[in-house]
């Protein structure tokens, strides 16, 4: 058996260049994730984090992913896991299975409602992230991840109080991963705002490549991350033209500022989708190499 990699000690080596998949929901989406798990076993991304449906609605189908890719070995998992659903037993429950499977990093989140769920009532007994991360230290040796929000979180009440709640959630944690963002700009002044606030933990910046206006408004509106205009004008693009091409051209110019900036690594938001994702995972290579122009 070979020995867990610690997420954070990993940033303490290199810049990482990871992905975020989800866990599939039919034999469709099963094949597509295989295809997708090829891709990975070529490119070797620095770690593979899988996402947790909103109020636990995958909590088997995500340990199913992430125990499969345990089993990968050449693959370093990290396993999302939000507590707004579940009370403080749901919570041990699954990060003892996790620890006794040998999995050692987890993004600790609070997560949102279930959309569907209008009567939906929280247990109330995790009030933030940082509750997650507190209880998951005491159950193990996991390298602990936490939501970095760079333009501020929707639910803010005010943009101070957002970034001392997002200093202090940082500082219990050992790293963080950003939504996705498009102004470079941005991001580094978030991390010197993080900085002046005493915090000097490794903040991975999230990338997605848009690949049509639709989802990129989607993702928008779910986020609270802004589009600049000039991401919606380089995607309205000639019906000839491959939209999510164009998308893969946004995200490997922000992957090779942010590297070349000094971003601790980069981490891949694939949405599942392959082609996308080997295009990508390709251009970042060739970013590594320093050959892409
Ligand atoms: P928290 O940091 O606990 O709080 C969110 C916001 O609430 C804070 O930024 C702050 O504005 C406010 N707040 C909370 N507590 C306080 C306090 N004590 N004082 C002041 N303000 C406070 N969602 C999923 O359902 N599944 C996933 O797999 C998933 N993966 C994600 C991965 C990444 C990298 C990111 C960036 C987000 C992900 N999300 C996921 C979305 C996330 O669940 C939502 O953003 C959710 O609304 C908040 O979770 P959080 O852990 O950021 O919350």
């Amino acid at each position: 058996m070979t020995v867990p990699v610690h997420i954070d000690q990993l940033l303490a080596k290199q810049q990482t260049i990871s992905v975020e998949i989800m866990p599939p929901k039919s034999r469709a989406a099963e094949a597509n994730l295989d295809a997708l798990l090829q891709v990975f076993h070529y490119t070797q991304p620095s770690f593979v984090s899988v996402t947790y449906g909103a109020g636990g609605s995958t909590r088997e189908r995500t340990a199913m992913l992430v125990n499969q890719l345990l089993a990968m070995e050449s693959c370093t998992p990290m396993a999302h896991l939000t507590c707004i659903a579940h009370t403080k037993h749901d919570i041990e429950v699954i990060l003892n299975e996790y620890r006794m499977a040998g999995l050692v990093n987890v993004l600790a989140l609070l997560g949102d409602p279930p959309a569907n769920e209008p009567e939906f009532e929280s247990p109330k007994d995790f009030s933030s992230a940082i509750d997650l991360v507190r209880s998951a230290k005491a159950i193990g040796d996991f390298s602990l991840g936490v939501a970095m929000h760079p333009e501020g979180h929707p639910a803010a009440r005010s943009q101070q109080q957002d970034r001392d709640h997002q200093a202090e959630k940082l500082a219990e944690a050992d790293f963080g991963i950003t939504q996705f963002f498009f102004d470079v700009g941005t991001y580094f002044s978030f991390i010197d705002d993080l900085h002046a606030r005493g915090v000097h933990k490794p903040v991975i910046p999230g990338v997605v490549a848009p690949i049509s206006t639709e989802q990129l408004s989607r993702l928008s509106s779910l986020s609270g991350a802004s589009i600049p205009s000039w991401v919606a004008d380089r995607l309205q693009v000639s019906e000839e033209e491959d939209a999510w091409k164009i998308g893969v051209a946004i995200a490997t110019e922000l992957v090779e500022s942010l590297l070349a900036n000094g971003a601790p690594g980069v981490h891949l938001y694939t949405m599942n989708n392959v082609a996308m994702t080997r295009e990508l995972l390709r251009d970042v290579a060739m970013i590594q190499k320093g050959h892409y122009v």
